[in-house]
């Protein structure tokens, strides 16, 4: 297998730009694409979803409803074996018990000054539409990552859409983490053209204020071109992630949470970065047999990776290596160093930071309890992970008794003359005349 080597000294700037741009370069190609899908949506409505339906996913049936029936959810329950039903009940129950502690508490008024109080009221938005992908895998932790902090924040109306099989059916673990989640809207739609549906609506589904979730290029540039229309949350596009690793790690752990996020797509990215020369030769004789061990499909996805967008980068130091991370900006990163601890005090940019070899991706994916709905390309400089905040605005709460009005009186004056606002200063100036 191919995979990229660079010692981070001499890497040319044409592969450095690679890795860093990563998934921005496959959004980019599809934008006019993905803007006939949005405007056909926009003017056809259901009938444009039913057709891509069958164009994209290959939906074999011609007539069924977008929306899942009860009977669809009882069909997947009974479907799905006592092991995935307890798997996904274990990691609910963490997901809830991380973001029922981002839930802010009544209205943090404080005085600013004698008479002049200020604060902010939390409220929950009104409606939030949850892209669930289902094209390279299915994810129902991709659907309680987003319904958990959705409810905790306490938003009224959350519906799901996700891409149906070839049998015009939605993913039975989907449907349980829905049911367990206590959401019961649900529609068989997928790529740009759900996210269009969520932004305009149609005959079947009602607009939201609000899409999250991770997906594929069409799912990512759609939420790009609606971004006037709706509110796309954090940008969650193919899945990237670093390991910082210094003579300490071991190898073989390393090469195995490396596969982890490049086996998402060969859009994905995965980088090992390190200091020590021999964890880099040794990982990379990993990879490779591990790689071989793969389904077909995954192995293809995993060789695309570490010779596209991944890859192995030597550095001189952990010091630098940090600084290397800090540009890439992982949606993931573990750190496996002698001491985690003190390594993640360099780290500035990343999703997530997962410490130590006994946390890897894969349990932070799943279970651990904290959001696996991360920024990526990148967008980890801006943004964080998906939160309960996501989910709430606040409103600023501003109050003055008479006294604290007297005293701001005199300086609006000053500063409303100032900036030439004469209605502004007369708020103030005509207040105790009677017209
Ligand atoms: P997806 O649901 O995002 O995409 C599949 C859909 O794409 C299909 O339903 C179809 O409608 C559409 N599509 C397919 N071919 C098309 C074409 N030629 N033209 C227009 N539309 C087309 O599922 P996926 O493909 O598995 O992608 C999931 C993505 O989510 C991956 O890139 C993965 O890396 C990423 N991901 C990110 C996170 C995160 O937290 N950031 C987590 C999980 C997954």
């Amino acid at each position: 297998m191919t995979i990229n080597y660079n010692k981070w000294s001499a890497m040319p700037e044409q592969e450095r730009m690679n890795i860093f741009n990563r998934s921005e370069l496959v959004i980019s190609d599809v934008m006019d694409t993905v803007s006939q899908i949005i405007d056909n949506v926009k003017s056809n409505g259901d009938k444009a979803l039913y057709e891509y339906n069958r164009d994209f996913d290959g939906v074999k049936p011609e007539k069924y409803n977008l929306r899942v029936s009860a009977e669809e959810f009882e069909e997947a329950e009974s479907s799905l074996s006592a092991d995935v039903k307890e798997a996904i009940d274990f990691s609910i129950a963490n997901v809830l018990k991380f973001h029922k502690s981002q839930i802010p508490e009544g209205m943090n008024m404080i005085e600013i000054r004698k008479g002049v109080f200020a604060g902010e009221k939390a409220i929950a938005i009104e409606s939030a539409g949850l892209y669930v992908p289902r094209g390279r895998g299915s994810f129902p932790s991709m659907l309680y990552m987003q319904a958990i902090p959705a409810i905790a924040a306490g938003v009224r109306r959350i519906c799901i859409v996700t891409p149906p099989d070839e049998m015009g059916k939605v993913d039975p673990g989907c449907l349980y983490a829905a049911r367990k989640c206590g959401v019961s809207e649900v529609y068989k739609t997928g790529g740009a053209q759900a996210i269009a549906a969520l932004a305009y609506g149609t005959e079947s589904i009602k607009p939201v204020v609000k899409i999250t979730g991770p997906g594929s290029k069409y799912v990512s540039a759609a939420k790009r071109l609606l971004s006037g229309i709706v509110d796309p949350g954090l940008p969650a596009g193919p899945s990237d992630s670093a390991v910082l690793a210094d003579a300490s790690a071991d190898p073989y752990k390393a090469a195995l949470d490396l596969m982890t996020e490049a086996e998402h797509g060969s859009d994905s990215s995965a980088i090992l970065v390190t200091d020590s020369e021999s964890l880099a030769r040794k990982c990379m004789a990993y990879l490779d047999t591990l790689a071989a061990k793969l389904p077909p499909q995954r192995k293809k996805f995993v060789e695309d990776v570490f010779a596209g967008f991944g890859g192995i980068i030597l550095v001189d130091s952990i010091e630098e290596g940090a600084r290397v991370v800090n540009i890439y900006a992982p949606e993931h990163l573990q750190i496996v160093t002698e001491d985690p601890w003190d390594t993640v005090q360099l780290i500035e940019n990343a999703g997530e930071i997962l410490l130590g070899d006994n946390t890897p991706f894969s349990n932070a994916n799943y279970s651990i309890g904290a959001n696996a709905v991360l920024p990526t390309g990148g967008k980890a400089k801006t943004w964080s992970a998906l939160s309960a905040r996501d989910f709430i605005k606040y409103s600023s709460i501003v109050y003055s008794t008479a006294k604290g009005y007297r005293d701001l009186e005199k300086h609006v004056k000053v500063l409303a003359d100032y900036e030439g606002f004469a209605a502004h200063g007369n708020a103030l100036k005509l207040r105790n005349d009677n017209v």
